[in-house]
């Protein structure tokens, strides 16, 4: 497939490693920020090839694992109502609230309906005028285009039966709080490739230049995830903290202008709740004023709704790179896919989930020269 199959391609891939190995003389943490990118660094054994003097540490950015538990319960209230058709991503589904999940609010009688679009669940709207449909609108700068254009849509046409509830989150500044963490032990940055096709690069040179920290622009192949490991670990030996755009086939320094448009125009930034990290200032967005009308948390008044973490589940630590997934005592045990006790066993761009799907149990490093795409080592 274009666009994917050249970019797994392993003599490459060989060449990209054997320029890391040669570049890199003392110990470097890289934060990849995506959770798209820590499944991909985990299934195709990436960190396990590179020096090891080199960590990769999997940041915060898997989309249902940074929901925080007072939002899914906010969910859960809301679907259980009579009369509430609840629309979500199938992802969401399975993450546990306090006591139940949206499949258990279903199995009871409660209407969850999994969807593939917000603008899907504003059809449901639209053909349910009875009931009141509510949209789950997580994630981060890469959902909340579609999320807004559906409000503006519901606005245009009059579709007061629909409304958001909102929990999207924004990565820059998440990164300066993990920066500014008294245990933070990042030297570098790969960027989320996704959240820059919409967004561009203007909020990094700041960050970059604040933190003295090098920030590169990464995709999800493993020629793209080298490549941004590569570029990464060249300025961090050169002693440079520049932002560096390694994912030119998707990224424009500027972004995408019609989505930064919808999305200004339909949010405006909030302080936002981020799982087991905490409120993150200005790290989320939610409906500005005048579309405050189509908010979920006001129209079923569950603003006040407050839950804590279960403390057995160290996710909070994990999503901060504090801690590896097999490390947290539950991992394998009590914690599984299958009976997950936290959001990053949910998902499968969540860091333990990826962890217990490619049996990293750990301990040993891959024997293997390159990534498991197969590798024909470059003679
Ligand atoms: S293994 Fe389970 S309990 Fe432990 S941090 Fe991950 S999700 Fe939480």
């Amino acid at each position: 497939m274009k666009y994917i199959e050249e970019f797994q391609d392993p003599q490459l891939a060989r060449r990209l490693l054997d320029e890391i190995h040669a570049t890199v003389t003392r110990p470097w943490a890289l934060m990849e920020v995506c959770g798209g990118q820590t499944h991909s660094i985990i299934r195709h054994g990436i960190d396990q090839l590179l020096p090891e003097q080199l960590e990769l540490i999997h940041g915060p950015g898997c989309p249902v694992c940074v929901t925080p538990l007072e939002m899914i319960d906010k969910a859960l209230e809301i679907a259980a109502r009579p009369g509430v058709i609840f629309c979500s991503f199938g992802d969401m589904l399975r993450v546990p609230g306090t006591g139940r999940d949206l499949f258990q609010v279903r199995a009871a009688g409660g209407d969850v309906r999994v969807v593939y679009s917000p603008l899907d669940a504003l059809r449901v709207a639209q053909d349910n005028p009875g009931s009141e449909v509510v949209f789950f609108g997580i994630g981060f700068e890469t959902t909340a285009p579609p999320n807004a254009m559906t409000v503006h849509q519901a606005s245009r046409l009059g579709i007061r039966n629909f409304s958001l509830l909102v929990s999207h989150v924004r990565v820059p500044p998440a990164i300066e709080a993990i920066m500014r963490s008294p245990d933070c032990r990042v030297d570098a940055f790969l960027a989320a490739g996704h959240v820059c096709s919409v967004m561009g690069v203007g909020e990094y040179p700041a960050l970059a230049d604040t933190f003295r920290v090098p920030i590169v622009v990464t995709g999800f192949e493993p020629l793209d995830i080298l490549e941004g490991v590569r570029r990464a670990v060249r300025q961090l030996e050169n002693g440079e903290h520049r932002v560096e755009n390694g994912y030119a086939r998707a990224v424009r320094d500027e972004g995408n202008a019609a989505a930064k448009e919808m999305i200004a125009d339909i949010f405006e930034v909030t302080d936002r709740a981020w799982r087991g990290i905490g409120v993150i200032p200005g790290s989320g967005w939610r409906l500005a004023p005048r579309y405050r009308e189509f908010d979920a948390e006001d129209r079923f008044d569950v603003g006040d709704i407050t839950t804590s973490e279960p403390a057995e589940c160290r996710s909070g630590e994990v999503l901060q790179g504090l801690l590896k997934p097999h490390q947290c005592e539950a991992f394998g045990t009590t914690c599984t896919p299958r009976n997950p006790l936290g959001a990053t066993m949910v998902s499968s761009e969540g860091a333990c989930a990826a962890y217990y799907l490619y049996r990293r149990l750990g301990g040993t490093r891959a024997t293997a020269t390159s990534p498991t795409v197969e590798a024909t080592p470059v003679g």
